[in-house]
């Protein structure tokens, strides 16, 4: 992180890395995933869209190169030189036999400019065989895997139907830090009861387990689920964006310097969004988060002892 930078952003971390704008191509993969299909359950994770968290994958009946020859040919006119980084984001990542893994993982490695690979995942779908898999990528592309973990609270994890306990992500964690793999860990905001501890509590926990990077947003109602549901019964709060402006800038300021951050906000689509619709002003989320920062001299680690 530089001296000007309020904070360690993803987009600096890959333009540092590769001396070149890299964007990140969301495909669809074509899998399914367990707390869904039946394997550990049916309903998923209570916030989760038919999308599988997709919301801007290519479309799934495409393959992978015809979906990113979609994405680049919109992005080639602004960006003529960038690289490509190929994000298999819906659903779970890892969920399927080896061989199939291969050859989506190879199909994607395959396409003009990319330079490496973001796999998505549960970190109860890292079988050994996968995670060998996952260690021949890493010795020979850019490779970093997510993991949706969301919160360290095991109330929390129970109402949003996370299918796995906290101990299966540290698991997840210790077999993929001993392969050298990177890995950037979701933790979603303002989930139902829990306070700026808690969350800062989550927070710390991944930097200490020893995330690369973290993808923070808040919490998004999206119409169809059963978080819907709850929220339609129980009204449950849902922060303002000049409150989550407060609660996202002084969160990262517990973060150590070098955790890069993907994430800051996210922005779902307008036709699947109930609530809260702010979230669709990305652009006043990410200034309003500069803003605050500067006007209230915060930035990433400047509390960060203080999480220890
Ligand atoms: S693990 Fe991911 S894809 Fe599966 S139900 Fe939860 S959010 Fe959806």
């Amino acid at each position: 992180m530089s001296d000007t930078e309020l904070y360690f952003s993803l987009n600096n971390y890959l333009r540092r890395k590769f001396g070149s704008k890299v964007i990140k191509l969301s495909i669809d993969g074509g899998f399914s995933c367990p707390n869904r299909d039946g394997s550990i359950a049916r309903g998923g994770c209570i916030f989760c869209s038919e999308e599988g968290s997709g919301e801007f994958s290519g479309d799934r009946n495409l393959s992978i190169t015809q979906q990113m020859l979609d994405q680049t040919s919109l992005l080639s006119s602004k960006w003529p030189d960038s690289k490509y980084i190929a994000y298999f984001q819906s659903f779970t990542n890892t969920y399927d036999t080896v061989e199939n893994l291969r050859k989506k993982y190879d199909e994607a490695l395959a396409f003009p400019n990319v330079v490496g690979i973001a796999i998505a995942t549960r970190p109860d779908c890292l079988s050994s065989e996968v995670l060998e898999l996952l260690a021949e990528y890493n010795s020979r592309t850019f490779l970093w895997v997510e993991l949706g973990l969301q919160t360290i609270h095991e109330k929390t994890a129970d109402f949003i139907r996370r299918g796995y306990d906290l101990k299966t992500f540290d698991t997840a964690m210790k077999n993929l830090g001993s392969l050298k793999i990177k890995t950037v860990a979701h933790l979603i905001l303002n989930l139902p009861d829990e306070s700026f501890d808690d969350m800062r509590n989550s927070l710390g926990y991944v930097s200490d387990m020893g995330v690369w990077g973290v993808k923070l947003q808040m919490l998004n109602v999206l119409k169809n689920t059963d978080l819907e549901k709850h929220y339609l019964s129980d009204r449950f709060y849902l922060r303002t964006a000049d409150e989550y402006i407060e609660l996202v800038s002084n969160l990262i300021t517990y973060l150590p310097p070098d955790i890069v951050i993907h994430r800051v906000t996210g922005d779902g689509k307008k036709e699947s969004l109930l609530a809260p619709v702010w979230v669709l002003n990305k652009r006043y989320v990410l200034n309003g988060i500069q803003k605050y920062m500067r006007s209230n001299n915060l930035y990433q680690s400047k509390n960060y002892l203080d999480i220890c």
